[in-house]
């Protein structure tokens, strides 16, 4: 049954065929729903006034309560214009028009009282206001909506005379019909305890405020409403998830107890006990995991994997690793295989480079159940590689990963799925984790090694780089080795590995008696593996790399990172890339490379760097900067189907929805009790939008 809200927008008084097509194209707006749904993205306060003195040509708009003195007519040709002069009080200004001259003089009169409503200008001394808007105070006094609507707009709507006026037309129109089929789709329960206005009253008041309160009352209901469905739709399908895919038990603790009392290399942190702890929870459950284990950079994530690689390995059964990169998966390798040797635990690597007589074993071993742990990259995920019994998936980096790839990994055993751990070292600010990981479980580690000291930052401009160098040189001879990284944002940008491999021709000049490495995503693999372990043993004192090093690579030697062209970075990568150092005993450095100009927000990017390690903190900056489309790139920005509320700004109202949510589901999970039934209509008519949520996962 088609509702009112699917009738098209080309049936509503004022729009027609033309219009539509042309709205459809510009603003995605096709039906009545979606047109109520377009709100307005501020409103023009028309309540106050400013006096004369007061206005500044910064201001975006002012309204002004003035008399017209006199009009002149000035200038010749195209500079012809009318000038009024607008007085009040406190001093008097100009209002000017290019055009309509003619109409304009005949409908406004000297001596009369104006609300006179516009963007001021200076020119000179003299402030002034081009085309104003113009109502004598007695038209203005009739008015009712105190706030003016104004809509998102694209330049060719404009160029069509599709304005802010005329939607707010079309919106007055559409509401007209629209608020009898406007029904309530949050429980009784929840609007008295919130105390929110009904749904029919909210729209229409984000469309047509008649004073901030109104406008206040109605954003905070809708953007609940917004943060809510998108909460409830998260947490079931986890619940979904709890009840369809059973989880194996793994409670058998013999091999961790002994890695525990024989091999364990250092004290855990406590963040990383409690970590463990709560994977095992899961583990012992019945229920299949999900968890993202976020920890920054240093904090010990791999440790904790191996443990947990030994649960399921002490039950006969098999755990994998997936790493974005070769050098990263072959790093994972390296590490996890000193753990794995000391208790004799078969683990071997698959890449793209593996040979074809290792990838015969591979294939064999995991399929008769003697190989134990499988590290790779999403070679991992080919068809061939069958496992005899998967127990635990974990994928690190998940940022790297498209979500079509990790769910793949899962698919490896057909009978039941494996738990599954995301390890992430992108420190996520608590909302945009609630909503991008709204269905995982999240255990963080928050705590670093004891012992470590924290990497002092430090910005200078190009201008410095003698400076620098010298401190390379004084570190280099105190037997450290440095990182010089340069922005790479696009492997295959000419211009970026022109200015790297420059880089690396003045590095090489001005330290002659040191050898230097460089990387980067173009050299084959084995060249990599080759440069990097020249590193990794020493023999080379600097490496010059993009930011294929910045994930993952450990040389706890290395006690400097340069960052070249340093504004280039977003905070996150940056922090990334400051990782790679602070991993030893030895005061660990970070130089942030810039030249002087630089605009407002790259210097509040170095500022934040300089101010602090703390990676919540940094990301907590960046997702104020960049906002939350592009943190979580567009390739799930589908999840951000959210008109008003604003993850960088409603976190509480975030807060009481994701608890509003968990509650009911907990209490009814079918949603199928009276008060909950507006919520499952609701839901089902979400459904039929264009996200498909069974996708994201
Ligand atoms: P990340 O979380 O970035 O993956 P790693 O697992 O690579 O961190 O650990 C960083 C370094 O800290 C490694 O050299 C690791 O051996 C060491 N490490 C991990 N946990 C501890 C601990 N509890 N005490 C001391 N060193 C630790
Ligand atoms: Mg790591």
């Amino acid at each position: 049954m088609a509702s009112f809200f699917d009738t098209s927008i080309e049936f509503l008084k004022g729009v027609g065929p033309q219009r539509a097509a042309l709205l459809q194209k510009e603003l995605g707006i096709s039906t009545f729903g979606d047109l109520l749904q377009h709100f307005p993205f501020r409103y023009e306060d028309r309540t106050r006034f400013y006096k004369i003195r007061e206005v500044t040509e910064d201001m975006p708009v002012v309204q002004i309560k003035g008399t017209v003195m006199r009009m002149d007519l000035a200038g010749h040709g195209f500079k012809k214009r009318l000038v009024a002069q607008l007085k009040d009080e406190t001093g008097s200004m100009e209002l000017v028009w290019f055009q309509g001259i003619r109409w304009i003089a005949q409908k406004i009169g000297p001596g009369v009282e104006y609300v006179v409503f516009g963007k001021p200008a200076r020119y000179g001394r003299t402030i002034s206001i081009a085309h104003p808007e113009m109502e004598t105070v007695s038209e203005w006094g009739q008015k009712t909506g105190m706030l003016q609507p104004v809509y998102p707009l694209t330049e060719k709507l404009r160029s069509r005379h599709i304005d802010s006026r005329l939607i707010s037309r079309i919106e007055q129109e559409v509401l007209k019909n629209a608020l009898p089929h406007i029904r309530e789709n949050l429980p009784e329960s929840l609007l008295r305890k919130h105390s929110f206005i009904g749904r029919r009253e909210a729209i229409q008041r984000l469309h047509f405020p008649e004073n901030l309160e109104q406008l206040a009352a109605a954003q905070r209901r809708t953007k609940f409403e917004e943060l809510f469905f998108l909460q409830l739709r998260l947490l079931k399908m986890k619940v979904v998830r709890m009840e369809k895919y059973k989880g194996q038990v793994f409670q058998d603790t013999s091999l961790l107890t002994r890695f525990y009392n024989e091999h364990l290399p250092f004290q855990l942190t406590g963040a990383q006990k409690k970590v463990i702890r709560e994977i095992y929870q899961d583990m012992k459950s019945g229920h299949q995991m999900n968890r993202l284990l976020q920890g920054d950079v240093g904090s010990g994530k791999t440790i904790v994997a191996f443990i947990c690689m030994l649960l399921v390995i002490g039950s006969q059964s098999q755990a994998a690793l997936m790493a974005p990169t070769e050098i990263l998966a072959q790093q994972h390798y390296n590490n996890l295989k000193k753990y794995a040797d000391r208790m004799e635990i078969p683990i071997r690597l698959l890449t793209g480079s593996t040979k074809k007589a290792e990838r015969k074993i591979i294939h064999k071993q995991l399929q008769d159940g003697t190989l134990k742990i499988l590290i790779g990259t999403h070679a991992l995920v080919e068809e061939e590689v069958k496992f005899a019994h998967l127990g635990l998936a974990i994928i690190d980096e998940q940022h790297r990963f498209g979500v079509a790839q990790r769910s793949k990994l899962w698919q490896k055993t057909t009978t039941i799925y494996p738990h599954v751990l995301v390890m992430t070292a992108t420190p996520i600010p608590r909302t945009l984790a609630m909503t991008l990981y709204g269905d995982l479980d999240i255990s963080v580690i928050d705590e670093l090694p004891k012992g470590r000291k924290p990497i002092k930052t430090t910005h200078q401009y190009d201008s410095h780089r003698l400076q620098v160098n010298a401190f390379l040189k004084s570190q280099i001879e105190a037997g450290r080795q440095v990182y010089v990284v340069y922005p790479l944002i696009d492997e295959s940008e000419k211009l970026d590995l022109k200015h790297l491999m420059d880089g690396y021709e003045s590095i090489t000049r001005a330290f002659p008696d040191y050898a230097v490495s460089i990387l980067h995503g173009q050299m084959k693999a084995d060249a990599k593996d080759f440069e990097m372990g020249r590193f990794q043993r020493g023999e080379t004192k600097i490496m010059v790399a993009t930011t294929v090093i910045e994930v993952g690579v450990d040389v706890p030697n290395a006690s400097v990172m340069v960052i070249e062209s340093a504004e280039r970075f977003g905070l996150s990568q940056l922090h990334q890339l400051r990782g790679r150092v602070g991993r030893g005993a030895e005061q660990s450095y970070c130089v942030l490379m810039t030249g002087f100009k630089l605009g407002a927000e790259a210097r509040l990017r170095m500022e934040t760097m300089v101010k602090t390690n703390n990676g919540f903190e940094i990301a907590e900056t960046d997702l104020k900067l960049r906002g939350p489309g592009d943190l979580m790139g567009t390739q799930q920005s589908g999840l951000l189907d959210l008109q008003l509320a604003d993850l960088t700004k409603d976190g509480l109202i975030l807060q009481e929805a994701r608890e509003a949510a968990t509650a009911i589901l907990h209490q009814d999970p079918e949603l199928s009790s009276m008060p909950h039934l507006v919520i499952q209509q609701h839901l089902a008519s979400l459904r039929k939008t264009a996200v498909n949520w069974a996708k994201i996962s």
